[in-house]
C-alpha cells in the first residue's frame, strides 16, 4: 500500500499534493502503513481514503484499488446510510466503536453480511479541529459464521433429540439439572414439561428418587464411563398410581472441549411389554411343567407330521424306548403287535384331519409285561392353519381294564349258569300254561305273567351272553338274503302289540333284498325302537323311516322323549354306559346300543344318533346293501 500511495498522483485528487497535507495526516499515514491491523483514514469533508495493508482484504476483490484516494460516500455506497452519521460525529469529536457489528458489504460482485470488531476516532489537525477518521477495524465474519454454525449446529442436536423416536434428554451439571427432554421422555417419566424442566431430575421426578438411579448418574458425571442397561425395573407415575415399566437405557457422559464433564444425555426405551410377554411365556412354561407333573399319566409331544423328535423324558421312562428308539415312528414298537396297526391307521386319521386323537392299546413298560393305556393327544395349529404339533397323554388303565374283565367274566358265567335253569322253567312254564284249566281266568292270567317275566329274563340273559360273544369276538352271524321291508314291518307290528302306549308310524320302502343277519337285524330294530318308547314316556307317536338311496339302506327311529345331552351323545355306545340323568327313572342294562353299533359294524354299516334334550332323539343306521357279507 505504501507504494501505491506514493506512486498515486494526489494533486487530482481532494487531498492535493501531499506535500502540503497537514502534519497529522502524514504522521498517521506513517503510523498505519506500518502497523499490521487494518487501519483506514477517511480524511476531510470529502471522507478521502487510505488504507494500509491490513485493511486491504476487507475491501473485497471489486473495491480496491479503486477505493484509494476516492470518497467513502463512493466506495461504501451501499452502507453510507449506515455509518455516515457515525462520521459526522467523528469529525465533531465523538469517537465510536462496536464489536461483531454487521455491514451489508457489496464487495465481491454481491451483497454479504460481513462483521466487524471497529473503531471510528477522530484525527486532529495541529489547529486542534478534527480533520478526519481513524478506522481500525479487524473482519470477525469467519468467526461469527463459526459462531453462527455451532449455533445452528445444536439446535440440530437439540432438534434431533427433540424429534427423536425414542425417550432422550440432557442432564446438566452435578444435580443432573434437565435441560432438554423429549416428549418420548417426558411421557416415560409420566410428567409434564413444567414439572421437570430447569430442575434436579430428582427433584421434578422425586418417584425415581432410591432406587439407584442417583447412584448410576453420579457415577458416569463422575467418571465418564458409559452405562448401558438392559431391562431394568423402575417405579414411576402412571394415571395416578406407581406402576412398574422396564427401560433398556444408556447415560452417556457429555464433554466439553477442554475435556470436562458437563453433563450426561440419556437416551432410553420402555420394553416392559416385551419383558412382560416374555414374563407370561415364562409363567406359561412353568404351568405347562407344573401340569406335566401333575397329570396322572405320562405326556409327550410329536411334531405336526406325527413323528416323536427331541427329548421325551416321560415316553423314555415308561417304555425303556432309548432316544434313537423312539424318534420318527419308532414309538410305535413299543405298542403291543396286536394294537400296532389299528393305533397307527386311527394315528394317521388324526394326523391327517388333525383331529384329537383319542384311542386305547397295549404299550410295552419298562421292566413289566404290557399295560393298558389310554391316550389323548390334542394338536397344536399354527395362526396359518398348518399343524404344528401334538400335545399327547398315555395314562394307565391297566387296573381299570383288569377290574372291567373280572366284571365281564362273572357277568359271561352267571348269565351262562343262569341260562340253563331258566330254560327249564320256561319249559315247565309252557307246559304249566297249557295243562290250565281254560275256565280258570285268574290262573290263566298269572301263568301268562309269569311267562312275560321269563321271556324278559331270557332276553336280558341272552343280551350279556351276546356282550360277552362280542368281548371273545365269537357273536356269531347267520348271513341270508331277505327281504328287509318285510322284516321292518313284522318287528313293527310285534313291538306295537307290547306297547300300547305309543303309535309306531313307519313310512318308506326298501325294493331290493338285503344280505345279513335278519335276526340280529331286527335285534338292532327292536333294541332301537324299545328305546324310543321307554325315553319318550309323555309322547304318543314313534317314527320309524326307511329309505334307500343307490347302494344304501337308512333307518331311522324318531322319538319325540327325553332326548341326550350333547357330552353323553359319543358315549352312549360304550358298554354298560347308561346317561346318567336317565339312569334313576329308567331301568336298563346299557348294553342294548353297544350290541347294535357291534351288529352294524359287522354289516359295514354305521349306527349313531342325534338329539336335543327335551326334544327328542333320532337313531340312525345305514348298511351297505352289496357288502359281500355271504363270500
Ligand atoms: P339301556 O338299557 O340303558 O336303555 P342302551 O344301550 O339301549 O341301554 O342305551 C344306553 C343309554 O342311552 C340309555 O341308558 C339312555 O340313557 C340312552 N338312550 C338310548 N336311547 C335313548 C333315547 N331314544 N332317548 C334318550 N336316551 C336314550
Amino acid at each position: 500500500m505504501g507504494e501505491l500511495i506514493r506512486a498515486k498522483d494526489w494533486s487530482k485528487t481532494a487531498l492535493g499534493d501531499p506535500a502540503d497535507w497537514p502534519q497529522s495526516l502524514c504522521t498517521m499515514v506513517a503510523v498505519m502503513l506500518n502497523n499490521p491491523f487494518g487501519m483506514y483514514i477517511a480524511w476531510g469533508k470529502e471522507y478521502t481514503q487510505i488504507y494500509n495493508d491490513g485493511y486491504r482484504p476487507i475491501l473485497g476483490a471489486t473495491k480496491h484499488p479503486h477505493a484509494l484516494a476516492t470518497s467513502t460516500r463512493e466506495t461504501f455506497s451501499e452502507i453510507w446510510h449506515i455509518i455516515e452519521s457515525m462520521f459526522d460525529g467523528v469529525m465533531k469529536g465523538k469517537a465510536v466503536g462496536f464489536p461483531d457489528f454487521m455491514l451489508p458489504l457489496n464487495r465481491n460482485g454481491f451483497v454479504e453480511e460481513c462483521y466487524f470488531d471497529f473503531s471510528y476516532s477522530p484525527i486532529k489537525k495541529h489547529d486542534g479541529e478534527v480533520g478526519g477518521v481513524l478506522v481500525t477495524v479487524i473482519e470477525t465474519t469467519e468467526k461469527k459464521g463459526a459462531e453462527t454454525a455451532l449455533k445452528e449446529s445444536n439446535e440440530r442436536y437439540i432438534n434431533n433429540i427433540l424429534q427423536a423416536p425414542m425417550a432422550m434428554c440432557i442432564f446438566r451439571g452435578k444435580n443432573h439439572v434437565v435441560e432438554i427432554a423429549n416428549e418420548e421422555m417426558l411421557h416415560l417419566w409420566g410428567k409434564q414439561a413444567e414439572q421437570v424442566m430447569n430442575r434436579s431430575i430428582f427433584e421434578g421426578l422425586p418417584e425415581a428418587k432410591n432406587q439407584g438411579f442417583e447412584e448410576l448418574l453420579d457415577k458416569v458425571y463422575t467418571s465418564g464411563e458409559k452405562l448401558v442397561a438392559n431391562e431394568r425395573p423402575v417405579t414411576l407415575p402412571r394415571n395416578g398410581k406407581a406402576e412398574t415399566i422396564y427401560v433398556n437405557f444408556v447415560y452417556d457422559a457429555l464433554k466439553e472441549t477442554d475435556g470436562n464433564i458437563s453433563g450426561i444425555i440419556a437416551i432410553a426405551v420402555d420394553v416392559t411389554q416385551q419383558v412382560q410377554a416374555r414374563k407370561d411365556i415364562e409363567e406359561s412354561e412353568q404351568r405347562f411343567q407344573a401340569a406335566i407333573e401333575a397329570v396322572e399319566g405320562i405326556l409327550w409331544t410329536n411334531n405336526g407330521r406325527g413323528e416323536m423328535e427331541g427329548e421325551q423324558p416321560g415316553w423314555a421312562s415308561l417304555t425303556g424306548q432309548t432316544y434313537e428308539e423312539y424318534q420318527g415312528y419308532g414309538w410305535a414298537n413299543a405298542i403291543h403287535p396286536d394294537d400296532a396297526q389299528k393305533t397307527l391307521d386311527s394315528w394317521n386319521k388324526a394326523v391327517r384331519e388333525r383331529k384329537t386323537f383319542i384311542f386305547e392299546h397295549r404299550l410295552k413298560v419298562k421292566n413289566e409285561g404290557y399295560r393298558y393305556f389310554s391316550i389323548r393327544a390334542i394338536p397344536l395349529v399354527n395362526p396359518d392353519g398348518s399343524l404344528r404339533e401334538w400335545v399327547g397323554v398315555h395314562s394307565d388303565i391297566q387296573d381299570q381294564k383288569t377290574r372291567e374283565e373280572k366284571k365281564d367274566e362273572f357277568i359271561s358265567i352267571a348269565s351262562h349258569e343262569m341260562k340253563t335253569p331258566l330254560t327249564t322253567a320256561k319249559a315247565y312254564l309252557q307246559m304249566l300254561e297249557l295243562s290250565l284249566d281254560h275256565n280258570n281266568g285268574v290262573a290263566n292270567l298269572y301263568a301268562k305273567k309269569a311267562c312275560q317275566s321269563v321271556n324278559r329274563l331270557n332276553e336280558l340273559i341272552g343280551e350279556l351272553l351276546d356282550v360277552s360273544k362280542i368281548r371273545l369276538g365269537k357273536l356269531d352271524y347267520n348271513i341270508t338274503t331277505f327281504n328287509f321291508n318285510n322284516m321292518i314291518d313284522s318287528t313293527v307290528d310285534n313291538i306295537q302289540l307290547t306297547s300300547p302306549s305309543h303309535t309306531i308310524i313307519k313310512s318308506g320302502n326298501v325294493y331290493d333284498e338285503v344280505t345279513g343277519d335278519k335276526d340280529r337285524l331286527q335285534q338292532v330294530v327292536i333294541n332301537l325302537l324299545n328305546n324310543a318308547i321307554k325315553y319318550s314316556p309323555n309322547a304318543k307317536s314313534v317314527f320309524v323311516t326307511i329309505k334307500q338311496e343307490e347302494n344304501m339302506i337308512e333307518v331311522s327311529v324318531k322319538d319325540s322323549g327325553i332326548g341326550i345331552a350333547r357330552h353323553s351323545l359319543n358315549k352312549i355306545f360304550d358298554k354298560y354306559h347308561r346317561v346318567e340323568e336317565h339312569a334313576v327313572h329308567f331301568q336298563g342294562l346299557g348294553i342294548g346300543l353297544f350290541i347294535s353299533y357291534e351288529i352294524i359294524q359287522r354289516h359295514h354299516g354305521t349306527l349313531w344318533a342325534e338329539s336335543e334334550v327335551g326334544k327328542g332323539s333320532t337313531f340312525y343306521f345305514t348298511l351297505p346293501i352289496n357288502n359281500n357279507l355271504l363270500n
